[in-house]
């Protein structure tokens, strides 16, 4: 599978790195089962880097989740729904996330686990496909050059199939091939 991306840029040291950090399977394991977790792109100021970066589910999402994988709520429906909702009830490892949540912790870096990370919020235009450069208006950590970012436009690039494990509190403990 190959995907568009975007890649970003110190206008100062050169650094560059591409979204493709956040591509692939991230999960959560409590020993027994795992809970696959969204990814957001962000910059680390422990790593200095561009990273994956932690997106925590609604606790009101999850709550209902739980509630329509009750037995009654099945018998009435014989589905999960088809939204958000219904899409996480269906989803393996619920108790996973909802360990997670209750730890009240803040989401982290995923090369490193610290919690000094920050989403990447990117301008709000053509995403991968547009090319042109533009700022991201935040500072390369360590360095203080601007990033910027631009789209891959039909450049496409075949992620590493492969399927990082974390534990509770976000630090890795292991990988496995394949998604
Ligand atoms: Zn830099
Ligand atoms: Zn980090």
């Amino acid at each position: 599978m190959s995907v568009s991306y975007e890649t970003i840029e110190c206008e100062r040291c050169g650094y560059a790195e591409t979204s493709l950090v956040t591509a692939g399977k991230f999960v959560w394991s409590d020993g027994s089962e795992e809970y696959w977790f969204s990814r957001q792109l962000a910059v680390c100021k422990n790593c200095e880097c561009v990273v994956a970066m932690e997106e925590f589910p609604e606790p009101a999402v999850l709550a209902e989740a739980r509630k329509r994988l009750g037995s009654y709520w099945r018998k009435l429906t014989r589905n999960y729904g088809v939204d958000d909702v219904g899409m996480m009830a269906r989803s393996k490892g619920l108790a996973v996330a909802e360990k997670v949540i209750a730890l009240q912790r803040k989401p982290v870096c995923l090369s490193c686990g610290s919690a000094n990370v920050a989403p990447l919020v990117t301008p709000d235009d053509g995403g991968s496909d547009d090319t042109r450069i533009r700022s991201l208006g935040i500072q390369h950590p360590g360095c203080g050059g601007m990033l910027t970012i631009y789209g891959s436009g039909g450049d496409r690039a075949a992620p590493l199939e492969v399927t990082r494990i974390y534990d509770l509190h976000g630090r890795q403990i292991g990988t496995r091939p394949g998604w």
